[in-house]
């Protein structure tokens, strides 16, 4: 096979993947799709003007040709950035530009060695680009990835050897003997890899999708329960020292009957949606904050003691007291009331702590709704800022040792 042929092929087995993708962003709009396609497409047209020379201007099968191809590998890489859900950077350009600074000088845009030299280099650019955001540390697909670096590899390589060939040698026309054709047996094997895996890599995202939406409340974004039953078992094994208890917070909003009889079921959807959002930022880097349930909501999270937990629920009902939702022409404020319990993380059960937070949870309502209780030897409400006058009428409960050090850092609490 020849070296025009070699290239009629690549050229249009290019394009039918352009093609390929493109129609996939058409039917789900994920834009990795047609960058990624689009990026393929002038590729493969590049490739064509390239099998053009001589029946059409040089200008429009050197310079334009190569940049068109430059580029689209630029692109590829721009698509990986969207793929990762991150903005394309400019910087995917650089191949192209390099391409085209080269064409402004005489001495490369004259000789054909220094512009394969060139084109060699800017597409080890872009290549270096996409092993670069393949290998980028993630949390999922590490192996996919790893073997598609590995085969963006290969062209890498290839690339340099070229590049090196040529400065030493200096060819003054292309080879177009019949064996010139392994010239794209790199890029071949790249290519088919690239289906390869990147279909597995595709693959790989679906389920990963699809098993975030299992462990997700639709309305609120939040953990359901079975993600907060998934995430305790692996809270449980945490090695640290410093946190050695797990904390279990139950949350039930107040009267929230009351509000969708007031307002409307939308309304009561609304306040869910905030308080989770609430409870999704105060827990963020500390635990797992999710829905278990109606207006039900727990989290499960890593302790040194029964202090730093009582201090997280009282921030999530101050700010939830203080917040007013407005829906239409209602605003709504609503409050929470919480209990907690807590359970050595080595031995810590999950339906035990749930038992248990559901009985202080019982406790904080029967003793006024808006508070927070503690399961332990016995259940104690957390002295709250916001309802001091009435906590010092609880003398009976100022010689206890836990409620003196809770009622010391209560002040802590931001208001
Ligand atoms: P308490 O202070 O004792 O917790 O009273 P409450 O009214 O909050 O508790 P109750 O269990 O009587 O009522 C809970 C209500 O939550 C009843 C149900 O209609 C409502 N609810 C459950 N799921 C949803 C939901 O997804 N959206 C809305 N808007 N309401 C819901
Ligand atoms: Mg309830
Ligand atoms: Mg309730």
């Amino acid at each position: 096979m020849d070296i025009l042929t070699a290239l009629m092929i690549w050229t249009v087995e290019v394009t039918t993947l352009a093609a390929l993708l493109i129609s996939r962003w058409c039917y789900d709009r994920e834009n990795f799709y047609l960058t990624w396609g689009t990026g393929l497409l002038l590729h493969g047209l590049g490739s064509f003007l390239v099998l053009a020379r001589g029946t059409i201007p040089d200008f429009l099968s050197i310079e334009i040709a190569n940049t068109m191809v430059l580029t689209g590998m630029g692109l590829l890489a721009g698509g990986m950035m969207q793929f990762d859900r991150r903005r394309i950077e400019p910087y995917i350009l650089i191949p192209a530009l390099m391409w085209i600074a080269g064409m402004f000088l005489t001495p490369v845009r004259e000789t054909l060695a220094n512009r394969i030299v060139l084109h060699n280099l800017a597409n080890m650019m872009a290549l270096a680009m996409m092993i670069h955001l393949l290998v980028k540390p993630k949390s999922v697909l590490i192996s996919t990835r790893h073997v598609l670096a590995a085969l963006f590899a290969l062209p890498f390589i290839f690339n340099a050897v070229v590049a090196a060939v040529c400065l030493r040698y200096e060819p003054f026309s292309l080879p177009m003997q019949m064996t010139a054709s392994w010239l794209f047996v790199p890029a071949s094997v790249t290519f088919i890899g690239c289906i390869v895996m990147g279909a597995k890599m595709l693959t790989d995202r679906t389920a990963d999708k699809l098993k975030q939406l299992a462990v997700t409340d639709p309305l609120t974004g939040a953990l359901n329960r079975r993600g907060l039953i998934d995430e305790f078992s692996a809270l449980r094994i945490v090695d640290n020292g410093e946190k050695p208890l797990i904390a279990l917070l139950h949350f039930d909003l107040d009267s929230f009957k009351e509000i969708n009889d007031r307002c409307g079921h939308q309304a009561g959807d609304a306040v869910l949606v905030g308080f989770a959002e609430i409870g999704m930022v105060a827990l963020r880097d500390r635990g797992m904050f999710g829905r278990i349930g109606g207006e039900e909501f727990a989290s499960i999270l890593r302790v040194s003691d029964m202090i730093e937990a009582a201090i997280i629920a009282e921030a999530i009902r101050t700010t939830l007291k203080r917040r007013t939702i407005s829906i239409g022409e209602h605003q709504v404020s609503v409050t929470v009331s919480t209990g907690i319990s807590l359970a050595p993380a080595y031995s810590a059960d999950l339906d035990m702590l749930l038992n248990s937070a559901d009985k202080a949870l019982y406790f904080a309502k029967e003793n006024g709704r808006d508070r927070t209780a503690i399961s332990g030897e016995e259940i104690l409400i957390v002295p709250a800022i916001d309802h001091l006058q009435e906590e010092e009428l609880r003398l009976d409960l100022r010689g206890n040792r836990h409620m003196a050090a809770l009622t010391r850092l209560v002040a802590t609490i931001p208001r």
